[in-house]
């Protein structure tokens, strides 16, 4: 019977992902056209307020997945399903998933064989499409019919830009993150606004720091896994954000209205969250938590 009640919890898991690239379940707990969530920490969201959940809450950190207007989605964790839940994440009106690189805590490919047949069934599915690297891709192979789910798979390359809508741009850029089979971070621009994703990473490679140049944050995503400790290289930490964001208005990659957002913690940190907070007191950088959204 244990093995029955296994496959049992297996199935409902399963359905109810398939159900949320379906859409069965309703409209969203958060309507809106600009819904966004998160996972590790930011999800960046127009037209919403920055919302502040209890102390409590924000104990409780989940894996990495950012949403940016519900339709633009980085990563793909395994608690996507229990975030787009939670969040009230629309997966089926998610027109894009960029992916960082194919650590765990980022790519889940069962998670998006979940929105193929003969899972979930999309009325009017107008396609998905996911950017990332070879590595990525090759993961995904034998998954699905991507094709049949209408999921259009993008390899992209470090420095291009690549235009994603009529109003989005995604430039991938070299991370200092995972060697052996890569790591981008992305600028994301959009409707005139400009979002960087900067995770997983430590200190980014100069050629990375060039490409921003071109750039001018409204919003940066930077990597804060290990906390105080003073970690520069392959993850960031509380010493390498303040170095970044410092570098950043340096070069005028930021400006004083750039909000620069800590995320991605973990017990490598060697910290709880309100002892993150203290860390970066009286610095301007907001310390994400799960289901932070930001009007951008
Ligand atoms: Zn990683
Ligand atoms: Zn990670």
């Amino acid at each position: 019977m244990r093995g029955w009640i296994g496959l049992g919890c297996a199935l409902a898991v399963a359905a109810g992902l398939a159900a949320a690239w379906w859409a069965i379940r309703g409209e969203p707990r958060v309507a809106g056209a600009a819904v966004a969530l998160a996972g590790v920490g930011l999800v960046a969201a127009r037209a919403l307020a920055a919302r502040e959940r209890d102390a409590r809450a924000r104990l409780f950190v989940s894996l990495a997945d950012r949403a940016v207007d519900g339709v633009v989605l980085f990563d793909l964790s395994p608690d996507i399903y229990l975030q787009s839940q939670r969040e009230g994440l629309r997966l089926d009106r998610i027109r894009h998933l960029v992916i960082s690189h194919t650590h765990s805590d980022h790519f889940h490919p069962y998670s998006l064989q979940m929105r193929a047949e003969p899972f979930a069934h999309i009325p009017g599915d107008e396609g998905l499409t996911v950017w990332g690297n070879a590595f990525v891709h090759r993961r995904l192979e034998g998954l699905a019919d991507w094709d049949a789910a209408r999921v259009r798979r993008v390899t992209v390359e470090a420095g291009r830009t690549y235009p994603v809508d009529p109003v989005t741009r995604l430039t991938p850029l070299q991370a200092d993150h995972f060697p052996e089979e890569g790591c981008f971070n992305y600028v994301l621009e959009r409707d005139g606004r400009t979002l960087f994703y900067g995770l997983d990473s430590g200190w980014f490679p100069e050629a990375s720091w060039e490409r921003l140049r071109a750039f001018r944050l409204d919003v940066a995503i930077l990597d804060c896994t290990h906390g105080v400790e003073p970690n520069l290289r392959n993850h960031g930490s509380v010493a390498s954000v303040r170095a970044i964001r410092d570098r950043m208005l340096a070069e005028g990659i930021g400006t004083p209205s750039t909000r620069f957002v800590a995320t991605h913690f973990s017990h490598n940190g060697r910290a709880l969250h309100h002892e993150l907070e203290e860390a970066f007191a009286g610095t301007g950088i907001l310390v994400a938590y799960d289901g932070m959204r930001l009007a951008i």
